[in-house]
């Protein structure tokens, strides 16, 4: 299995798992154009794609989930909720997600938990073939407990790093946007993901992590990377963690088990 981040941020959420049996993409919150060039560059044409994977249903991550599906005869794999709220032409075929029991998708595994923002029915995903599964949580404003498992079944963890908290203090965001992004149900700061993968690293088992979703405004890759980089040190942990790389917002990034992300790569 392949992982690529086609883009990561306010600006647009997409990413493609690649696997021997076929393609998927996590979010389309891009134009089809940009997604679609993107994926082939890595050799991923749209007859390759078995589905598009959503989410939840802001536009950063659904842009084009519809209109690339009716399109291409892509099928839809969403939470019941999340389908009723987006905008899927009639003859798209949709698949909903459950909570309890993993989709499988040509011999890909997908399990949907549930994460806390303020959408109807938000998810992080846990995607495997073939012994190797990666866990994707890009929009989150608080994590439970539950959620650590469900990480540590990773190699791969793509999970939001999305702002500092005194960054976010200081940006010119007006007052009530900075009290979504720090509430439960917005997104997660730099040191609340620090803290989740710190437990994540009690397991001791080695793995690479993709900090996500990160703010233009209220963080910086190096922030990002230095801020957890500190709490996994604190907790004793950082040594599990081969790589952690800030995603940039519109470049690729890819990961595979052989060849990992190099922690160099900031925007
Ligand atoms: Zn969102
Ligand atoms: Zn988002």
């Amino acid at each position: 299995m392949q992982v690529v981040s086609l883009a990561s941020g306010s600006t647009g959420n997409a990413c493609l798992i690649q696997t021997p049996v076929g393609a998927l993409l996590v979010d389309a919150g891009l134009p089809q154009k940009t997604i679609l060039a993107r994926c082939a560059r890595f050799g991923t044409l749209p007859e390759h794609l078995l589905g598009i994977i959503v989410t939840h249903e802001h536009g950063d991550h659904t842009t084009s989930a519809g209109a690339l599906a009716k399109r291409y005869r892509i099928p839809i794999y969403t939470m019941a909720a999340t389908a009723q709220k987006i905008n899927i032409p009639p003859t798209v075929t949709v698949h909903h997600l459950d909570y309890m029991h993993p989709t499988l998708i040509a011999g890909i595994a997908i399990q949907a938990m549930a994460v806390s923002h303020d959408a109807v029915a938000p998810i992080a995903v846990q995607i495997s073939h073939d012994q190797i599964t990666a866990a994707i949580a890009t929009d989150l404003g608080e994590w439970q407990p539950i959620l650590i498992p469900f990480l540590q079944a990773a190699q791969l963890i793509v999970i939001e790093a999305n702002h500092d908290r005194e960054r976010l203090r200081l940006s010119s965001y007006d007052h009530s946007l900075k009290l979504r992004i720090a509430s439960p149900t917005g997104h997660l700061d730099n040191i609340q993901t620090g803290a989740l993968l710190a437990q994540v690293g009690q397991d001791k088992q080695p793995r690479d992590v993709w900090l996500a979703h990160l703010s233009r405004e209220a963080n910086s890759p190096e922030i990002a990377v230095r801020s957890i980089h500190t709490v996994l040190h604190m907790h004793d942990c950082q040594q599990y963690f081969r790589t952690i790389t800030a995603l940039p917002p519109h470049d690729c990034v890819a990961w595979g088990p052989a060849q990992r992300t190099m922690q160099k790569t900031l925007w």
